[in-house]
């Protein structure tokens, strides 16, 4: 039932109830995982490449001297506190600094260094000197494209002369402006506009065209053929390059339209296991019950820090002030806070500020909190059927076995989601314990 307004430059606005369940915003999640950020995210698999010319060498780096590149942009890689490149970078970046340049398509999750790739491939192409548009970014969303350029900053800091342009709603550029920056970051809506409408860039120039953010660009109406517009108007020597977290059949189709004659890379993602979680199940009546049950879970083991998924914004209200009212340190995670207040909680969490984080499905994807030990699933995860959404359960409870540490979960079943339940548990081919709240000897 929420209602979605979209916006000029054609992202959108979700207008909910306040006890509606909490969409997924692609958006608003990629920045939040921009936002709270700690450093790269590491991966066990290789990187696998698909060259658009098998037979030429194939070029990694294991550092970046390797790359000869611009003594002021070493520099600021160097400040950035960079010592190599990360395991995506040491395939991407040789291809996309050749010479003549390289067409890629690039996917691996968010944290593997995919901004820093192409942000260097910007900064080593554009000519200080030179003052028009020389490099063309587009983000899905304004804030996006501010995080983007943050980093152009920050690594070109060295880069004399080099600056960033943001082509987003509310920029307001005067009529017959001559854009003299470099480097134009922007949504597609509003670069479109300004190129074609207003005449204030001129894409002759334009020798980088990287689209950021595929997956979620695509999830958003409009933004894909306005994208495809843009390139069309783009030189034909202009180096396209693509990068996504993720790569659906939609995603790597829109991929192919957007970029001619490309090398492919790919990093896949670790895989979510239940291998390395306890997982159990208390049955309750009601909503207080669970509640009791949680509070006997509290008392009969020690909890480091804890998770708690609630199916609507309403339950996990009403969760946060019974637990606060009993005395505990929690906190509410969830819909209708800005990504900004999200990014400080998440982060008061990290910091062990609070012992409870309770939620609800905004945060059951990609965030990683290391120190958590136990997920609770106070509802379980339904999907709109109100069938399980096994997805949802991997995403929340494969979230605290990680990193070789052991995790524990608890289910608050009401008698008649067991069978739910049931299918969770034959679904994963995992067991999920039946536990007496008040007996916890069962754990230790
Ligand atoms: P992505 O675009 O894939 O989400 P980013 O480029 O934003 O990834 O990188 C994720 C984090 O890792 C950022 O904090 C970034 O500063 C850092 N980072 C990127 N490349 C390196 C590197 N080679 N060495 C160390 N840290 C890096």
């Amino acid at each position: 039932n929420s209602a979605i307004i979209p916006n000029i430059d054609g992202s959108v606005n979700r207008i909910e109830e306040d006890d509606e369940d909490d969409v997924v915003d692609l958006a608003a999640n990629s920045l939040l995982n921009k936002l709270i950020r700690q450093s790269l995210v590491e991966s066990s698999h290789r990187v696998e490449v698909l060259q658009k010319d098998p037979s030429s060498p194939l070029y990694s780096v294991k550092t970046f001297e390797e790359l000869r590149l611009k003594e002021e942009l070493l520099k600021g890689i160097y400040a950035m506190g960079f010592n190599r490149p990360s395991k995506i970078q040491e395939m991407a970046l040789p291809m996309m600094l050749a010479h003549p340049p390289q067409n890629l398509i690039a996917q691996s999750q968010s944290g593997t260094g995919k901004t820093a790739a192409f942000v260097l491939a910007m900064l080593s192409r554009v000519n200080a000197l030179k003052l028009f548009p020389q490099c063309l970014c587009l983000a899905p969303t304004y804030e996006l494209a501010l995080q983007t350029g943050r980093v152009v900053e920050r690594m070109g800091k060295f880069c004399v002369g080099v600056q960033v342009m943001y082509a987003i709603r509310g920029n307001q550029i005067p009529r017959g402006t001559d854009v003299t920056k470099q480097i134009v970051i922007g949504t597609p809506g509003t670069v479109l506009d300004w190129c074609f409408k207003r005449k204030l860039i001129d894409f002759t120039n334009i020798r980088v065209f990287v689209l950021d953010e595929a997956d979620v660009m695509i999830d958003t109406q409009g933004f894909a053929d306005q994208s495809i517009r843009i390139q069309r108007a783009l030189p034909s020597e202009c180096q396209m390059l693509l990068f996504s977290a993720t790569f659906e059949d939609s995603v790597l189709q829109f991929a192919e339209r957007i970029i001619p004659d490309p090398n492919v890379i790919k990093l896949r993602k670790e895989e979510l296991t239940l291998n390395n979680i306890r997982q159990y199940y208390v049955l309750c009546g009601n909503r207080k019950d669970k509640y009791q049950a949680l509070c006997n879970i509290y008392g009969g083991i020690t909890i480091g820090q804890a998770i708690i998924f609630c199916q609507t914004r309403r339950n996990a209200k009403w969760l946060t002030v019974e637990m606060m009212q009993d005395g505990h340190q929690v906190s509410l995670l969830s819909g209708e806070l800005t990504v900004d207040q999200r990014a400080s909680i998440i982060q008061r969490f990290r910091d062990g500020k609070e012992k409870v984080l309770i939620t609800t499905n905004v945060c059951a994807r990609g965030i990683d909190v290391k120190q958590v030990t136990i997920v609770v699933n106070f509802d379980l995860p339904l999907n709109q059927e109100e069938e399980p959404d096994y997805e949802t359960y991997l995403h929340r409870i494969g979230r605290t076995g990680r990193f070789g540490k052991k995790g524990l979960a608890f289910n608050m079943i009401e008698v008649d989601k067991l069978p739910l339940l049931m299918k969770i548990q034959d679904h994963f081919n995992s067991s999920i314990k039946q536990l007496d709240p008040e007996d916890m000897d069962e754990i230790e």
